[in-house]
């Protein structure tokens, strides 16, 4: 059953941990902290079952799962997740950035995978209650932040094919340095061509760990032909673009025009592409969402109609795109600079997120 809030909101239990690392060991970490290789000192888990329902909330230390080797999600994949960051501001405070569309997407994600959905209040909550305890890991330097790892598994001790009764709500935390240690600079993507990452009545538009299973070869495919990311067509015809295996597409237009491929139901909605395509708009640009070809991309890059082309996501935030590389053509120049209207709405995203611009929009919710 979908909800925004709970009856009776859950209080969380607490079990500050006794491994929590020095003051030294975690400034060491925060100089320098990559993305995704570090955790901070606590975790969140709340557990479900069909006869509880959402109980037993808890704060507790970092540390490995017990799982049962029957554990439903080491067999069939019941698990979904989402990618949220904590940002703090000049004045110390902490941050987080529309938090409430990453709990409802995490319940659209639930309903496709047949997993319990989380009232929103309470995702939110439990977002919060892991910043508030490990606060001190959330760096300060230009362009850090907290990455929240939100994610949710069928644990239920059961071969038999069927939906989870039983599952289990995690947070887990990372602090992530700048994603363009060198400064943003354009990329090149390669199109796949043989393989998609979702299926029409798939589960495309479901932030599921499976997805991502599949985009790993055609990843790998990508890296050996020197690009930093891969682009998947339509699964039907693979004429039209859909996404990046985890970053929605962008095109600028010649004429100012911003583009981006219509929802189809096997893309997923990115907050940040949502965010952005409300930018647009505020500024007064003509912004598109429609299907758009892969061969529109590649000519207009040739002849100059499509002027700037660039991929968003929550961890990179916005990445300019360079070039477009297939097994039958290459355009574009990855050593040409960034585009002009890629790198202001990256700017001012950022700016927003950071606390540098007014939040017109109601999007930042205060954490600490
Ligand atoms: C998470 C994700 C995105 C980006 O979503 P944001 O909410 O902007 O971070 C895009 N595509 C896929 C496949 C994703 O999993």
């Amino acid at each position: 059953m979908s909800s925004v809030t709970t009856d009776t909101p859950l209080a969380f239990r607490q079990t500050p941990s006794s491994k929590a690392r020095i003051l030294a060991e975690r400034d060491a970490i925060l100089a320098n902290p990559g993305f995704g290789k570090h955790f901070t000192d606590h975790m969140v888990s709340i557990d479900w079952t069909v006869e509880a329902g959402w109980h037993d909330a808890q704060v507790t230390p970092y540390g490995p799962l017990l799982l049962d080797p029957a554990a439903s999600v080491l067999h069939y994949g019941q698990e979904i997740f989402e990618g949220m960051k904590a940002y703090r501001h000049a004045d110390g405070s902490i941050w987080t950035f529309r938090p409430e569309a990453n709990g409802a997407r995490l319940q659209r994600s639930a309903k496709r995978l047949a997993l319990p959905e989380l009232p929103i209040d309470l995702f939110v909550e439990s977002v919060r209650q892991l910043v508030k305890i490990d606060a001190n890991w959330v760096p300060s330097a230009p362009e850090t932040s907290l990455y929240l790892r939100p994610f949710m598994i069928a644990n239920e001790t059961f071969l038999g094919v069927r939906s989870a009764q039983k599952a289990a709500y995690y947070v887990i935390a990372s602090p992530a340095g700048p994603y363009f240690a060198k400064g943003v600079a354009p990329v090149a993507i390669w199109v796949s061509s043989d393989y998609a990452r979702a299926a029409k009545g798939g589960t495309g538009a479901a932030k599921c760990g499976g997805n991502y299973a599949a985009s790993l070869l055609p990843q790998m495919e990508a890296s050996e032909h020197g690009c930093a990311q891969v682009l998947f067509c339509d699964p039907q015809e693979g004429k039209y673009l859909e996404e990046l295996g985890g970053m929605n597409v962008f095109l600028v237009m010649k004429d100012g025009t911003l583009v981006t491929p219509e929802l189809s139901g096997s893309i997923l909605e990115g907050v940040t592409r949502s965010s952005i395509l409300q930018l647009a708009r505020d500024r007064g640009m003509k912004v598109e969402e429609r299907k758009v070809t892969l061969d529109e991309w590649r000519r207009g890059f040739e002849t100059g109609d499509v002027a700037e082309a660039f991929a968003c996501g929550t961890a990179a935030v916005v990445t300019p795109i360079g070039a477009l590389k297939a097994k039958d053509f290459e355009v574009g120049d990855i050593s040409a600079p960034a585009g002009k209207v890629t790198m202001s709405l990256r700017q001012e995203l950022t700016d927003i997120q950071y606390g540098r611009l007014p939040d017109t929009h109601g999007w930042m919710t205060r954490l600490v």
